[in-house]
Order: C-alpha cells, then sequence, then structure tokens
C-alpha cells in the first residue's frame, strides 16, 4: 500500500456520492459516484445552489441540517428527494461534515446514499400491517409463492377450507397439497404464471388435512409480481368452487337422466349407441312399450302413473346385467342395450324376460294394476347405424304389439302408409318453399327490466294449402330428410328480414339453426348475402343453436365441424344463443367451447317453476352458472304471470313466451312494435298519438 493516500483517488473510489458545498450550499465538487447516481454531468451543477436539485418539500431539511453542522461539525441525517437528470425523484440520505477550517477543503462535505429501495418498504410497510389484516381475514384464499412455487406467506382461509396448520405449510409446494389428478396441471399454471405478465386461473383439488373429507375443488388466479421489489413473488389467490360444481354435477345428471325414474334418457342412449356401433360392439337394442299405460294414467291418476313407471324401471334394471344400458325414451317407451350379446336366441331369451317381468301384477298405492309390454329386439351388425338399430328394435316392437292384438298385417301397412304420406308431404314442401308458402313468424323477447321488445326469433310456419298453418313439429324433420333444411333455413331468414325492415334497428333478430345447416360450409355467407340484400347489420343477428346440433358429429363430404361455423358468424358480427338449455349436455366444459353471448333455458323447466321445486332449482343453478361466465339469459315459454315473476326474482334477464306474445304473423310485426314495443303491457302513448 502507498505511504501516501490521494485523496483525490479515495474519493474516486467511494461507492457513495461524495459532495463538497461552501457555506451557501454551492457546489465545488463532486465525485464520479455523485455524477453516476444523480445521472448529471458535473460541469452542468458545479458553481450552482444545490438547493436546486433537492425537492421543494425537503429544502428546510437541509438547511436545518448545514445549520447545525456549522455549529457541531457533524450535520444531522437527513432524507431528501434529489432531482435526477432525467427529472425523476430519488430518495437519498445525507450527511454532512464541517470542513471549512481544514486545509485543502475549506467547504461542508457531503455523502449521500441512496435510500429509495428502502423508503419503498417502508411505505408499503405502514400499509402492510393494515392490509394484513385484510388478507388474513378475507374469505378467499390469498399465498404468495417463491420462484420456485413455495409457499412464503398463507392467510388463515387456507387453514379454515383445509385444515392444513400454518406451520406445515411454508415452504411446501403449493403442489403438493393438490389431488394427484391435478398436480401437473397446477403446476404447469403456476410456472406458465412466472413466466407471464397476464394473470393465470385454473381450477383444482385441493386434499383436506383429514384425508376422510373429499377434496375441495378450487379455482386459483396467479399473478406474477416476481419482479416487484417488494413482493418479489407469485400473488396466488383461491376461491372455493364447490358450489359452482355441485351445481354443473346437478345438471349434467340432469341432462343425462329421466328425472322420474333417475334412468339415461334419450341423449344417453343416442350417445351409447353411437360408440356401440363405432367400436363395432356386438350388443342387443331391445325397444319396450307398455300396453295399457293410458288407462293407469287416466283412471288411477297421474300420480299412479308415475309410481308404475319407477316400478317398471327397477324391473328392467333387475332384469338386465350390471353395466348394460336402461334409457326411457318417452312417457312409456324405454330402450335396453344390453351388451356381448350376439344371437338372436340370446336376445329373444333376454325379450322373454322382460315381457315376463314386467308383465307381473304392480301393486300402487292406489291398489293393485296389470300392464303388458310390447319388447322388440334388433341386433348390432358390421353395417349397423344408431337411427336403423333404434327403426328396426321399433319395427320388431311395433310388430309384437300387433301381433299380440291380433291384427299383424294392419299395423304393418299402417306404418308403410305413413311413410308414402312422408314422402307426398315432402314433395308438398318442395314446391311449398317455391311458392312463398313457408315463412318466418316472429315471436318478441322482452327485457324483463323494461318490458321493451330488445329481440324478435324467427320460427318457421307453414301455410299449406290444404292442410292450414303447419308448425316446425309437422315438417322440420322431413325438410331434413329430403335435404330440404338449407333452402328452408335461407327462406325463413328471407322472410324474417323483410318483416323486421322498418323495425327500430336496436331490435335484434333471433334465427334458429339445424345441424345441417351448422356443417354447411356456405353458410355463413349466404347469410351475410341475405342480410345485405335486405341491408340489415349482422352485428344484429342472434344465432340460436341447441346442444344437441352442436354435439351431433358429421363427417366427410364437404361439411365442417360446428365450431368452425359458429367462429365464423361471431366474426361476421352474430350474436349466439344456446336454446333449449337443459336438455342436452350442459357440461361447463362444453360450453365454454363456445363463443356464446346467451342462454335460453328450456320451456319445460318454465312449465314448472311454479309447482316443482327441482325445476326451480335448477333454474338457479343455470341462471348462477350463466352469471359466473357473463351470459345473459332468456327464459322461454313463459306462459303466466307467476312464471313471470319467478323467473324475475331467480334473475332472468329477459323473457318469452304467450304471456308476452304469441309468435307474430309477419304482417303483424310492425304494429306490435309500434303498440307495444317499448312496453308490452300497455300500448304506448305514441300509437295513440298516431
Ligand atoms: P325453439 O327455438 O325453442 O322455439 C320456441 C318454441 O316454443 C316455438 O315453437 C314457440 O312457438 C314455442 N313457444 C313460445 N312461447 C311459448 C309458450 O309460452 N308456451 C308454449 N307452450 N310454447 C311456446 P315452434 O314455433 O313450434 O318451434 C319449435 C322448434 O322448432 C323451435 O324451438 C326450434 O328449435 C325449431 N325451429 C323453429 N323455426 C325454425 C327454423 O326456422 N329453423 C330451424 N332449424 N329450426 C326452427
Ligand atoms: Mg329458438
Ligand atoms: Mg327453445
Amino acid at each position: 500500500m502507498a505511504d501516501h493516500i490521494d485523496f483525490e483517488a479515495l474519493a474516486g473510489a467511494m461507492p457513495d456520492p461524495v459532495l463538497v458545498v461552501d457555506t451557501d450550499v454551492v457546489l465545488h465538487y463532486v465525485n464520479p459516484a455523485g455524477a453516476e447516481v444523480f445521472g448529471w454531468r458535473p460541469e452542468v451543477w458545479l458553481g450552482r445552489s444545490i438547493l436546486d436539485l433537492i425537492h421543494p418539500d425537503d429544502v428546510a431539511n437541509v438547511l436545518s441540517s448545514t445549520g447545525t453542522m456549522q455549529a457541531k461539525r457533524i450535520g444531522t441525517p437527513v432524507e431528501v428527494r434529489v432531482r435526477l437528470a432525467d427529472g425523476t425523484w430519488k430518495w437519498v440520505e445525507i450527511v454532512g461534515y464541517n470542513a471549512l477550517d481544514i486545509e485543502g477543503l475549506h467547504g461542508l462535505v457531503v455523502v449521500a446514499r441512496d435510500v429509495t429501495r428502502r423508503r419503498m418498504w417502508e411505505v408499503a410497510g405502514s400499509d402492510t400491517v393494515r392490509f394484513q389484516q385484510v388478507v388474513q381475514h378475507a374469505s378467499s384464499v390469498t399465498l404468495l409463492l417463491d420462484r420456485d412455487g413455495e409457499i412464503t406467506s398463507v392467510n388463515a382461509a387456507f387453514t379454515r377450507l383445509l385444515g392444513h396448520d400454518v406451520s406445515h405449510v411454508i415452504g411446501r409446494k403449493l403442489v403438493s397439497f393438490c389431488t394427484t389428478d391435478d398436480a401437473n396441471d397446477l403446476e404447469f399454471s403456476i410456472e406458465k404464471a412466472g413466466t407471464e405478465v397476464k394473470p393465470v386461473s385454473c381450477e383444482a383439488s385441493m386434499r383436506h388435512v383429514d384425508a376422510a373429507r373429499p377434496p375441495l375443488p378450487m379455482r386459483f388466479e396467479i399473478v406474477n409480481l416476481l419482479d416487484d421489489p417488494v413482493v418479489e413473488g407469485l400473488v396466488v389467490t383461491g376461491y372455493d368452487v364447490s358450489d359452482l360444481h355441485h351445481a354443473r354435477r346437478t345438471l349434467e345428471h340432469l341432462a343425462r337422466h329421466d328425472a322420474l325414474t333417475g334412468l339415461a334418457n334419450r341423449s344417453v342412449l343416442l350417445d351409447e349407441l353411437e360408440r356401440v356401433v363405432d367400436d363395432h360392439r356386438n350388443a342387443a337394442v331391445v325397444f319396450i312399450d307398455l300396453d295399457r299405460f293410458k288407462p293407469v294414467n287416466d283412471l288411477l291418476g297421474h300420480e299412479s302413473g308415475d309410481e308404475l313407471l319407477r316400478k317398471v324401471s327397477e324391473r328392467l334394471l333387475d332384469s338386465v346385467r350390471p353395466g348394460d344400458l336402461v334409457a326411457r325414451v318417452g312417457g312409456d317407451e324405454f330402450v335396453v342395450v344390453a351388451y356381448d350379446l350376439c344371437d338372436r336366441v340370446q336376445g329373444q331369451a333376454l325379450c322373454d324376460r322382460i315381457d315376463a317381468t314386467l308383465s307381473m301384477p304392480y301393486l300402487l298405492i292406489e291398489g293393485p294394476v296389470r300392464v303388458t309390454a310390447s319388447v322388440g329386439l334388433a341386433l348390432v351388425d358390421d353395417d349397423a347405424t344408431v337411427t336403423g338399430l333404434l327403426a328396426d328394435a321399433d319395427l320388431a316392437m311395433y310388430e309384437a304389439k300387433a301381433a299380440r292384438r291380433g291384427e299383424p298385417e294392419r299395423s304393418i301397412s299402417q306404418r308403410q302408409r305413413n311413410a308414402n304420406e312422408r314422402r307426398r308431404l315432402a314433395d308438398d314442401l318442395a314446391a311449398g318453399l317455391g311458392r312463398g308458402e313457408v315463412v318466418a313468424f316472429l315471436q318478441p323477447i322482452v327485457s324483463m327490466e323494461l318490458g321493451a321488445t330488445t329481440g324478435l326469433e324467427a320460427l318457421v310456419r307453414w301455410q299449406h294449402p290444404e292442410r292450414g298453418l303447419l308448425t316446425p313439429a309437422a315438417f322440420l324433420d322431413l325438410a331434413e330428410d329430403a335435404g330440404l333444411d338449407l333452402l328452408l333455413g335461407d327462406v325463413v331468414l328471407r322472410s324474417a328480414c323483410a318483416a323486421i325492415r322498418d323495425v327500430d334497428p336496436a331490435v335484434s333478430l333471433s334465427m334458429n339453426l339445424s345441424v345441417t345447416q351448422l356443417a354447411d360450409r356456405a353458410l355463413c355467407d349466404r347469410i351475410s348475402g341475405i342480410l345485405a340484400e335486405y341491408d340489415i347489420d349482422p352485428e344484429r343477428l342472434m344465432v340460436e343453436i341447441t346442444e344437441h346440433a352442436t354435439l351431433t358429429r358429421r363427417a366427410g363430404g364437404g361439411k365442417v365441424s360446428p365450431e368452425h361455423t359458429l367462429e365464423e358468424l361471431r366474426a361476421l358480427g352474430a350474436s349466439l344463443c344456446l336454446d333449449d338449455f337443459g336438455t342436452g349436455y350442459s357440461s361447463l366444459t362444453h360450453i365454454r367451447r363456445y363463443p356464446l353471448t346467451a342462454i335460453k333455458i328450456d320451456r319445460s323447466f318454465v312449465a314448472g317453476v311454479i309447482d316443482h321445486p327441482e325445476d326451480r332449482a335448477v333454474i338457479a343453478a343455470m341462471v348462477g352458472m350463466a352469471g359466473a361466465l357473463e351470459l345473459e339469459v332468456v327464459g322461454e315459454g313463459v306462459e303466466t304471470e307467476e312464471q313471470l315473476a319467478a323467473l324475475r326474482t331467480l334473475g332472468c334477464d329477459k323473457v318469452q313466451g304467450y304471456l308476452i306474445a304469441r309468435p307474430l304473423p309477419p304482417d303483424q310485426v310492425g304494429d306490435w312494435m309500434r303498440t307495444r314495443g317499448r312496453n308490452w303491457r300497455a300500448p304506448s302513448s305514441s300509437s295513440r298519438i298516431d
């Protein structure tokens, strides 16, 4: 080491800023660290008062510190804000040393230290105590994770919900508390959050400390604050979503099961048959129809009818092997799918067994009854199709029924006659579509809050020259079988557009789409063409799809997936509504797949909202679910004031139904909009002025 210290070099080597000022705080020297910390070149400030660099609120502190320094040699340290070259402020602690009498200095030496970071901690700290209390007592879980996903802080909600003691939680990974099934997903989400600026959300089932308790489904939001100097971690907020899961399960069960008997419903059956056919699995399909069910209902009342159907279901379940499927597909119709059964002898034995069990007397509360069943069999073979199998089993059942009555020929010829009639009707429809017999009736959709008409739903009607006005039930499937439904869709849209030409552009137009339309590559182009013809903004269009339509898989032949068509329509500006909600597979995952804006609660639930608590509960669950997904809820089929009031209480946004208006013929739409458009209950005042 040198025996003589070079003080210039010393000042240059100091990591903290060192300044020398005179008694007027005019700057005479600044070391390189000072220039670097404050960001300006020394020439700019040499010879000027450093007070110009100090925040106006802190000037008094500096002056008082220099005052004490003149008397005491070492001044009191003060914290002040110094203006940097870029105009921002930096907190520094400065302490002065009186070197006025020291040879070679003759000034006040000021040493400064950057304390910005510490100040931030202090500011955060003063808020932290209060905030900690808030977080600690919040109902949602709040956790802080480090870069490796290990928990560094946790609030009381975690212990309250899952029972784990805080001391066992800190330092462990969050994923170690979730079920093995969800561990990968959660881990992935945490890793993803660590690399992204956007918050990441995920769901995971979390284990309770008491292993006997079921895991708790939780939704997590992870926010990346790893680069925040105060937090330096991932902030995780978690909510208990078991209510939502429960609602989801109830809906899924309801959507797949018949409420009365608890058996699988038609959609499950179709799904299952599709699988059997795809897998070429050996199976027998048995169609069962009760022969004398109606008299039981009529003579003993509906309750006895229901009781009988429940007993029939139990007997059916008892007569098949575990794993076979029993579905209720209509009022008194059932279908059994018996697996691994490949020959007709075995199949017939099963049919006989079912026939025999169902024919035994039933002891109902009202007294004993006896019904018989007609049973028909179809076997899955190599070129089986779902509709073919059901039709074969149905036909066999029909023949059995006719044989029982001793009238085989007539029944079969009746079916033949039906087929001929359908063919004739299909020819009529093709001609009628060209002759303008098919039109759209429009049913108002009103806002619950205002009573104003916000939309009109196009519902197809066929003015048949001989049979009168026909509703879709009479001809829609016919149109589909005859390949006329794309044309029908276009005709309906044109008719609806013409009818709403003079209607307020704020009113939307809803149209129903069939399975075939959804699979049509050119649908979106045609729709946009028709809308343009009538000068109607595509934003006004609301497309209604049923869950069944979106689920039906159609392959090949230039067909596209429903998702593709729906995305295209969305891009065009149209909104999407899921129609008949609750009657298909209403699973959340399924709903999330589509860019929906609204759901329409099926009329069967609305019909039961007053008398059946289950229907009410299901609607409540649907409204809750829609709320969570920010979807609008429309209640359809409202026929009474009581139903309207109940839907209002349950939180429906919009309603539609005979109470408000039946579907209106096109020429009555303008009139409705003028007189009832603003409030469906009362003719509006404007109509009186007119
Ligand atoms: P949706 O779309 O669910 O239409 C609602 C149905 O409920 C309509 O039957 C309507 O007339 C009826 N409705 C409305 N309010 C009430 C009420 O208060 N009480 C009762 N009991 N019924 C009410 P509609 O017109 O017979 O149509 C039946 C179904 O046919 C529609 O169900 C829709 O899925 C389909 N559909 C109708 N028009 C078209 C169309 O142009 N294209 C396609 N692909 N399907 C259509
Ligand atoms: Mg509809
Ligand atoms: Mg509907």
